[in-house]
């Protein structure tokens, strides 16, 4: 077995594993916190760290990308063929705030590796797996003979996706013409748990919404006037009676125009996963499991959209009682979208339902924050194909696909360059990113080499 080419790789990165991991230990050193303005510096310290060690990899092109906030990283190597497709990486190399006294084991600035796990700041989310790549394409130069990668690869590399990416589509849109691609590769996800890998197939939307409502001009006594005026607090309650149906569905017309059903391959793969409601309960926080009749939890999660009550308030909180009729209310809500659903069609639907439940004297107001697109890249397709065969080279395991409940910038690539966006991810729940003590388990993380070294030929077989 010692000369396939999946052995080979995997010798290339044992005989380099101690450097990768040392080179990681010193970014992870750097605390690149975007949200803190005292650690400014240090963004940028990281940008030039590792726009410096892709310059080192082997990438002709490697430059610091200026934002109005922190800075973003650029990297190209144009393969040599000329019929190679182009992909695109992103990753950010931003972290979260983070303090010993957080409840911390060890600083969270100072890596340490314990029981196999590289402990530290960014170790999964999200330096560590941005920085598999930069083993996994040489080893996919050193083990097949290659002096340019088999296809024209991209990085992207922002400097703010813990901080809500506030400049990141404007600098997509501005620079589109130096990132097309064919496909764009997001590590910044995670695999199911340590002994089941994955690859997730998209994320779902997001558009939120206040609405105000207000009655009278302020708030008035309800033994003078109740029962005779609207009261703004019980249209609000009424709306969000109003926003599901009895079988957990969303009540507004239109709202389901357009959105993409489950597949019946991948709702079975959805059930092989190994889920357990029970645990998933606990990690919920929540007692009971509810929602949208008809659809397992995971597919309420992954690929159904929501309405969710995010606040709710009006009238007197304080302490004893008030007795007034209150002069406004108001509720935000926020909707989760899947393929398929059009954030500006959701707006109008939201809009026109808002319009028919508020009753006649009372006005009311609607605010729409920028909405997240949803994006998701069907099973089918040759790319996400070929991302799963070379997790499965390997994993040597049966590869199982999931998706993401949740909204991010993933979507504007998708968006703006027009390119089908697969997730590469090597990151576990147990990780605890965002929390103390992240960490990123080492077997996983070198998997996560592999699967870089074998899929630059992959993707380039399947989109050629
Ligand atoms: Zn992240």
């Amino acid at each position: 077995m010692s000369d396939t080419p999946d052995s080979a790789v995997r010798t290339y990165i044992e005989q380099h594993r101690t450097a990768f991991l040392d080179d990681l230990a010193d970014w992870l050193r750097i605390p690149s916190v975007s949200a803190q303005p005292v650690h400014d510096g240090d963004v940028r310290r990281s940008a030039e760290w590792l726009s410096a060690k892709l310059k080192e990899t082997g990438f002709p092109v490697a430059e610091i990308w200026e934002t109005p906030g922190a800075p973003a990283v650029f990297a190209e190597w144009p393969s040599d063929d000329p019929d190679a497709p182009t992909v695109l990486v992103y990753g950010h190399h931003d972290v979260q705030p983070a303090a010993r006294e957080d409840g911390w084991d060890t600083d969270p600035f100072e890596p340490v590796i314990r029981d196999g796990r590289m402990y530290g700041r960014g170790a999964a989310d999200d330096k560590g797996q941005v920085f598999f790549h930069t083993l996994g394409v040489r080893a996919h130069l050193a083990t097949t003979g290659r002096t340019t990668p088999a296809v024209n690869l991209k990085l992207l590399i922002e400097g703010e996706e813990e901080s809500g990416s506030p400049n990141f589509r404007t600098l997509v849109e501005e620079q589109a013409a130096r990132l097309t691609a064919d496909a764009v590769i997001v590590s910044d996800t995670g695999m199911w748990d340590e002994t089941t890998p994955t690859v997730c197939t998209g994320m779902r939307g997001l558009a939120e919404c206040e609405i105000e409502l207000y009655g009278p001009e302020q708030d008035i006594h309800s033994g003078s006037f109740g029962g005779a005026v609207p009261n703004p607090a019980t249209a609000v309650a009424r709306l969000v009676a109003a926003l599901h149906d009895a079988d957990g569905r969303v009540a507004i017309p239109g709202f389901y125009d357009g959105v993409t059903e489950l597949t019946d391959i991948e709702r079975a793969l959805f059930a092989e996963l190994p889920f357990d409601e029970a645990t998933w309960l606990r990690t919920a926080k929540s007692r009971a499991a509810s929602g949208e009749a008809g659809h397992s939890t995971l597919e309420r999660i992954w690929a159904r959209p929501t309405a969710e009550v995010n606040g709710i308030g009006g009238g007197y909180q304080g302490a004893g009682s008030k007795t007034i009729i209150p002069s406004s209310a108001l509720v935000k809500i926020s909707f989760r979208l899947v393929a398929g659903q059009d954030p500006d069609h959701i707006q109008q639907v939201v809009r026109d339902w808002a319009e028919a439940q508020v009753p006649a004297g009372v006005r009311h107001r609607i605010t729409f924050a920028p909405a997240t697109r949803p994006c998701l890249t069907p099973l089918d397709h040759p790319a996400l194909q070929a991302v799963a065969r070379a997790m499965g080279r390997a994993f040597g395991q049966k590869i199982l696909f999931t998706r993401e409940g949740g909204s991010g910038p993933a979507a504007d690539l998708q968006d703006v360059l027009g390119a089908p966006v697969l997730f590469l991810g090597i990151s576990v729940p147990s990780d605890g990113w965002h929390a103390p003590n992240e960490k990123v388990e080492l077997d996983l993380l070198l998997k996560g080499v592999e699967t870089a070294a074998h899929l630059w030929g992959e993707l380039a077989a399947a989109l050629r």
